[in-house]
């Protein structure tokens, strides 16, 4: 760990650079706030309601920012008082295997940083969410959604962490081999996911017969997208947001919306946000999507792949050797700032991509204005920032801010 090594100085610069330049992201955002809003959005927004969107999104910047400084400082303290190296020695010692130890290493590490991430996780859910009126999460659900969780990783997570160890630890080509079990991983994950794992959080009922069902329906059929299930989902056990649905794709298609949507918007707004989502599927934004992931991954296994080589690397974190299990980890460290580059791109073809589905929408309904006022509404229910920071957007935002959607749409 010293100045004569380029990996620890990428690797500082890397984790340094990323949290100054969220910080700044933020200031210029939170600063957006106070800038005086164009006409179209002003009826949206009016002084009220900008005065609690402003105090919501503050808040929770607060918390986000003290979350991150206290991970920093923990990473940056654990790091240069060598304690990655001490932990690596300590599993060692255990004397399984270098499969095993690598694994042990890796859960030992997620473990603790779920552990360090939940009091922020209670203090936003408890604290900001329910002063603004949002949470509905009980002290129960949480504890239960925390713990399926935990079984979820233990159960998915740690087989999945111990191929890829293995992989890098005894094959040559490891780099292809692991991309090719994480691809087959995730396309199986598409699958079970709305079948099984979502259903382990959220209640999943048939919707009544009646004439927003049949709208529905008629809607599927007109665009010649068959569904063979719409269901309401028990979103508001969680939170009062609105929040939109998901279909489950190939045959069995189910259409899921959230019981708080169907509160608060009306039939025609519902069925222009489902044919916004018919549209995604349409436009083959789905498996497009899934590619990019794809094609993300491989790259990322394949640096992997390099620095699991280099000793440097290790060394830089205080590690002597080359663990395997332990390099996976130190490699979720740099890949922080590499992650941010790879994932504009995705962020970027995602806000394209709800350009074309709002286009969709506009023309499965025939009209522009349902779908311009559902997304106000959701806007506006969920006190998001009215026009946020060009880098904010840039940096994470898979959704174009409402102003651009709006424009957009009534251009058409
Ligand atoms: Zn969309």
């Amino acid at each position: 760990m010293t100045l004569a090594n380029p990996w620890f100085i990428a690797a500082i610069l890397g984790v340094l650079g990323v949290f100054h330049l969220e910080l700044v992201t933020t200031l210029l955002n939170l600063a957006r706030l106070g800038k005086p809003l164009p006409p179209a959005l002003e009826e949206i927004f009016p002084e009220e309601t900008r005065e609690k969107l402003s105090a919501y999104i503050t808040d929770g910047k607060r918390v986000e920012f003290i979350r991150d400084i206290t991970m920093l400082s923990l990473l940056m303290l654990f790091w240069l008082s060598g304690g990655f190296g001490w932990l690596q020695n300590r599993v060692d010692h255990l004397g399984h295997g270098p499969v095993e130890t690598g694994v042990f290493v890796i859960a030992i590490m997620m473990l603790a940083q779920t552990c360090l991430g939940l009091p922020f996780e209670i203090w936003s859910t408890f604290g900001v969410e329910a002063r603004h009126g949002f949470n509905r999460t009980t002290a129960r659900t949480f504890i239960s959604d925390h713990l399926k969780g935990l079984v979820l990783m233990a159960l998915i997570g740690l087989p999945v962490a111990w191929v890829v160890v293995w992989f890098f630890q005894t094959q040559a080509r490891a780099a292809l081999d692991a991309w090719l079990f994480m691809a087959s991983f995730s396309v199986l994950m598409t699958f079970l996911a709305p079948r099984v794992i979502m259903p382990m959080f959220l209640q999943f009922k048939p919707m009544e017969a009646g004439p927003l069902r049949d709208a529905i329906f008629a809607l599927a059929q007109k665009l010649d997208f068959p569904v063979h299930e719409v269901s309401v989902v028990d979103g508001s056990r969680r939170s009062s947001k609105g929040n939109a649905f998901f279909a489950g794709f190939g045959k069995a298609r189910r259409i899921a919306l959230y019981d708080t949507l169907l509160a608060s918007h009306s039939n025609d707004e519902i069925v222009a946000i489902l044919a916004h989502e018919i549209g995604h599927n349409k436009c083959r934004h789905v498996p497009v999507h899934l590619a990019l992931g794809l094609a993300e991954m491989g790259v990322m296994l394949a640096l992997l792949g390099w620095v699991l080589k280099s000793p440097g690397f290790f060394a830089a974190f205080g590690v002597t050797g080359t663990p395997v299990g332990m390099g996976l980890v130190l490699f979720g460290v740099l890949y922080q700032p590499l992650g941010i580059i790879t994932g504009l791109l995705g962020l970027a073809m995602s806000r394209k991509h709800e350009f074309e589905a709002d286009a969709f929408a506009a023309r499965a309904v025939g009209s522009a204005r349902p779908l311009m006022d559902g997304l106000k509404k959701l806007s506006r229910d969920h006190l998001a920032h009215p026009q946020p920071h060009p880098l904010a957007v840039l940096l994470h935002y898979s959704h174009p801010p409402l102003g651009q959607r709006l424009a957009a749409l009534a251009d058409r």
